[in-house]
């Protein structure tokens, strides 16, 4: 992958109009709102990011961004590796979604007084977004899967509940580890 300076901010209906693509490293040390929703970020963000103008004259800027984090298992308190890869596709043109009835498909994007948007900001939000809301290991991989209870204490999964035989000799099992 090339590395190219990813833009802090950009003009998106300038850079639409000029069909700019990029592609490259954004440091994780300038995504200290992230930093703290995780134990630790493992890579700099890989971004690609694509601005361009579509048939109806909306301006749209899309992309992805991929890391990967370190983040607490909430049933069995160790660490886990999540690869994350959040992708994203705004518009500044507010009116014009709206008309096309396009605000589901789309992000709305704010721009400053300069006409810019602030680029790190909305990748950041977007990283944020792809965690999961309760970091766990696949059950098969989580060694306090099947054990009565989970630290999270949530009522969605109920790991273990119906086969309780199964989840006693679990935790038989792991007492004998
Ligand atoms: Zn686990």
């Amino acid at each position: 992958m090339q590395n190219v300076k990813i833009p802090v901010t950009i003009d998106p209906i300038r850079a639409a109009a000029k069909k700019l693509d990029y592609e490259g490293i954004i440091s994780r040390a300038d995504f200290s709102r992230f930093a703290d929703m995780v134990d630790s970020i493992e890579n700099d963000i890989e971004v690609r990011v694509s601005f361009y103008e579509d048939l109806s004259g909306l301006h749209v800027f899309e992309g992805t961004a991929r890391t990967s984090v370190v983040m607490t298992c909430q049933r069995c308190l160790e660490r886990m590796n999540i690869s994350l890869e959040a992708k994203f596709r705004y518009s500044p043109d507010e009116k014009l979604l709206r008309q096309l009835e396009l605000e589901d498909e789309f992000d709305c994007a704010e721009l400053n007084s300069f006409g810019e948007v602030h680029l790190y900001d909305i990748i950041e939000d977007e990283l944020i977004l792809s965690l999961p809301l309760i970091a766990k290991h696949p059950e098969e991989e989580c060694p306090a899967a099947g054990r009565i209870g989970t630290v999270g204490g949530d009522d969605m999964e109920q790991e273990g509940g119906n086969f309780p035989f199964r989840a006693l000799g679990d935790l038989i099992k792991s007492k004998n580890n």
